[in-house]
This record gives C-alpha cells, structure tokens and sequence, in this order.
C-alpha cells in the first residue's frame, strides 16, 4: 500500500512503535497425538508436520499448512475408520526451525519404534498441493509407494511427480530425522505457491496466504494414504539404496546419520 501511494504521489508519514522483550529460555514441547492399533499395535504410521513457527507471521504456511493437515486426517481417520490396523501416530514437533530438535527428540526417545515403521508422511513446504513425492534412497519405495498412491483418486494424483528410488534427505525438514534411523519417512512436496521466495520465513507469512482447496485436497491424498499403509498386508521394506560414489573423492556418499537433538535450540 506504502508502495503504491509513493507511486501515485502521495508521501505518508509513519510513525512506528515496535516493542519486543526477551523472554529467556523457553520450554518447546511436541503435541503428539495417538489412534491405537488394532491388529498391528506395534507398527506405526506416522503423519508429522512442525507446530513451531519462524517469527515475523505468524507461521501460516510454515508449517501452520502442514500442522491442520494433519490434524484434520486424524479427525477423518476417527471418525471413519476408529480401529486401524497400524496404530497412527500424529507428530507436531516443536523446535524444527533451531534444526529439527522435536522429531530428533521422537526419533532419539522410540528409537524401538523405528524398525516398524510403516510409513512416515511429512508436510513442510507451503500450502500447496501434494507435487511431488521421492522414495528417499529405500529401495522399494516405488512398490508400495505406488501401491498406496494408486487408491486416490486421479485427480490428486495426476500432477504428482515421483522419482524412486531417490535419495535420502539429510535435513530440511521432519522426515530426515526418520530417514536418518532407516524409517521409510517421505516429504509430500508441496507446488510452491512462490513458497520459497515469498512467506517462508517472512513476515508475509499469515493467514490469508492460505489455499484451503489445496489443503483440502493434501487432507484427501494423505488420509487415503494413512489408511492404505494401515491396511496394507505387507510390511513396508526399509532396504537402502547401495549410495553413489562421489566421484571427486572415490568415497561412497553416507547414508544420514541419527542425530541426538540440541536440547536448548542452539542455546548453550
Ligand atoms: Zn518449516
């Protein structure tokens, strides 16, 4: 608006009273929700999104999006299917912007969970619909991957781009603290509404940024996803790709590692 009133010739005045107050450490928690299993307790479906927020908006997009996507599978989940094979585990971490410290936190406290785990669903780039989709480096990624994918309907899916077997994501985002402890965990890659260039960690991240029809379509895709991993008769593979060798040291690149997380944020 300031803008467009120096173009029409206007000079506004501002007087600006901005006040902030450091509040010291603070606590961070994860909200973790559970939907007990019924005939496989013990494998887990997990559908993770970041409840902490970069200061300046208020986090809508980043990761506000991911958070009520998840939520509202889970309140569909509920409702219409109550006793999951799998149990369904709904994780809104909290310290993902100081370096993923709630999911690492997760990872680092069941670490017996990892080996069964179904599937690990993770949304953190914007509000976009679901545009792409990788196997992060587990071998068989495209079989149940595709298996899953294949019962939503075709028109969620049909500008999806996948590639398998891809490569494991060693940050950025929750599902690499899975990854790095060999969970099949995958990143819905969401279209980027200029995303990267315009709210992530802007103060232009607010609510009105918000594209309900692509959210409402990410809350289909992922809850029919959650549902065929639940029922799915087979044990997803968590079989890793052979890495690549790095052709300027001869080295073959190293699957991720399990980080234990900072637990003050960076702080010391
Ligand atoms: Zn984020």
């Amino acid at each position: 608006q300031l803008y467009r009133m120096i173009q029409h010739g206007k000079t506004p005045k501002l007087k600006i009273n901005a006040q902030s107050k450091g509040k010291g450490t603070v606590p961070t928690f994860n909200t973790v929700a559970v939907i007990k299993g019924s005939e496989k307790p013990e494998e887990y479906v997990i559908l993770s999104a970041h409840l902490d927020s970069w200061d300046g908006g208020t986090g809508a997009t980043d990761n506000g999006t991911g958070t009520i996507t998840m939520m509202e599978v889970a309140r569909i989940l509920k409702k219409n299917y109550p006793n999951p094979k799998r149990t369904i585990v709904v994780g809104l971490w909290g310290s993902e912007e100081q370096g993923l410290n709630g999911s690492r936190g997760y990872v680092w406290a069941h670490q017996d969970q990892m080996p069964n785990v179904q599937a690990v669903f993770n949304q953190d780039n914007g509000t976009g619909r679901i545009a792409n989709i990788t196997g992060q480096g587990f071998v068989h990624s495209y079989d149940y991957i595709g298996r899953w994918l294949s019962a939503v309907p075709n028109e969620l899916t049909k500008d999806i781009k996948t590639t398998f077997p891809g490569f494991p994501g060693g940050g950025g985002s929750d599902h690499a603290s899975f990854i790095a402890a060999g969970a099949p965990a995958f990143m819905l890659g969401s279209l980027s509404w200029s995303y990267g260039n315009y709210t992530w960690h802007t103060n232009r991240d607010t609510y009105d940024k918000i594209v309900f029809d692509d959210v409402k379509s990410n809350v289909a895709t992922i809850a029919i996803m959650t549902y065929m991993a639940s029922e799915d008769p087979e044990k997803s593979s968590s079989e890793r790709i052979k890495m690549p060798v790095n052709p300027r040291t001869g080295e073959p690149a190293k699957w991720p590692e399990v980080k234990e997380p900072t637990r003050k944020g960076g702080l010391d």
